[in-house]
């Protein structure tokens, strides 16, 4: 199969990626958090396409992308008040709700759960083939499963190639991390997955939040799981990932300490001077936390390299987006870490 790339400016990229979308097949798409491979998300035939060009599990399921929020009453039942206040403050955008769905979502796309997770994206030419479509699009990170997620039309070229038909080309991805997902269909909200909508953000609409443990941690046998996705191993390169924590100095002397050829220093901007000799790569400004999102997995992307052992990586501390960046870095290092201002 010839894989097309069109541009997101093409006058006849939105109508060309909804005729696919009709036809039961995949087109990967722009959004502002990551590039996503989509299907019509209420045929099971087109869905299983997605799971099959992934490897992704069968039980992991996918969210629904709609053109606007009055769109959630067709998919979901029993909306409560606060899932329109979140929409109407943070939709478009990368807010993810999960909520009961109705008998016309597919259990191929909820993984057979009574929930389906729904989203509007940010990014107009793909809101325009979802309503050119005239189907919600069921859309996971368009990257290989377990594989750093794609934030540029030629990571997908990499992993697609010559198995999807069509990729729109939005450029890179704004906010470079998958949505932030809250499960709104029982008691207080829950906040499954964090993302480009911070936790202090949806807390100027919601009165309570529960975190989910699978935010901060590694999922042990028996843990209930509430999102499926979060239970695998995600994000990840080839090589071991170690993040190193601590005050710079105190990072630079453990990681000159136990580097060896072959290993790698995945650091801020800031930082390179200190690593000169560590081949290190910058995945944005600790100043500037929003570059680090940006930027996260196309540097786990360019690591991913049979040849590299080891990864050391920083990691920014604190609230805010670094709390996305915490758990997608701490998932690729199955939350392997080391700091050696507490063991001095
Ligand atoms: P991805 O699209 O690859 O970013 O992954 C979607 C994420 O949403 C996965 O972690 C899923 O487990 C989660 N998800 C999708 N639908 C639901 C649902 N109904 N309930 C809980 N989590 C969901
Ligand atoms: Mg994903």
């Amino acid at each position: 199969m010839n894989t097309l790339i069109l541009s997101a400016a093409d006058p006849q990229a939105a109508q060309t990626a909804a005729d696919l979308i009709r036809d039961g097949q995949l087109v990967a798409l722009p959004t502002e958090t990551v590039y996503g491979l989509g299907a019509n998300g209420l045929v099971e035939a087109a869905v299983s396409k997605i799971f099959q060009a992934k490897g992704r599990p069968q039980d992991n399921p996918l969210i629904l992308h709609v053109a606007q929020a009055s769109d959630m009453e067709r998919y979901c039942h029993s909306i409560p008040k606060v899932a329109y206040a979140l929409a109407e403050r943070f939709w478009p955008g990368p807010l993810t709700m999960v909520l009961p769905a109705r008998d016309i979502v597919p259990k191929a796309t909820t993984a057979g759960l009574s929930t389906v997770a729904l989203r509007c994206p940010d990014c107009a030419v793909t809101r325009q083939i979802i309503a050119l479509s005239g189907v919600p699009i069921a859309a996971p990170s368009a990257n290989l499963s377990g594989k750093p997620s794609t934030t540029t039309a030629q990571h997908v070229y990499h992993d697609h190639k010559g198995r999807i038909p069509l990729i729109i080309d939005g450029g890179p991805c704004r906010v470079g991390v998958e949505s932030t997902i809250v499960d709104l269909s029982e008691g207080t909200p829950r906040l499954l997955r964090p993302g480009g909508i911070t936790p202090e953000q949806l807390l100027e609409v919601l009165e309570e939040l529960v975190i989910d443990k699978a935010v901060t941690a590694q999922l042990q046998a028996g843990d209930v799981v509430k999102a499926p996705g979060m239970k695998y191993r995600h994000y990840a390169p080839n090589a071991q990932v170690l993040i190193v924590k601590g005050s710079r100095e105190s990072a630079a002397r453990y990681i000159h300490a136990h580097f060896v050829p072959g290993d790698r220093v995945l650091c801020f901007r800031e930082e390179l001077p200190l690593y000169e000799n560590c081949a290190p790569l910058a995945y944005g400004l600790e100043s500037q936390p929003e570059t680090l999102s940006a930027g996260l997995f196309a540097a786990l992307r360019e690591l991913d390299d049979p040849h590299v052992s080891r990864i050391y990586a920083r990691c920014p501390e604190g609230g805010g987006i670094a709390i996305a960046i915490q758990n997608r870095l701490g998932k690729a290092a199955a939350f392997q870490t080391v700091n050696e201002e507490e063991s001095l």
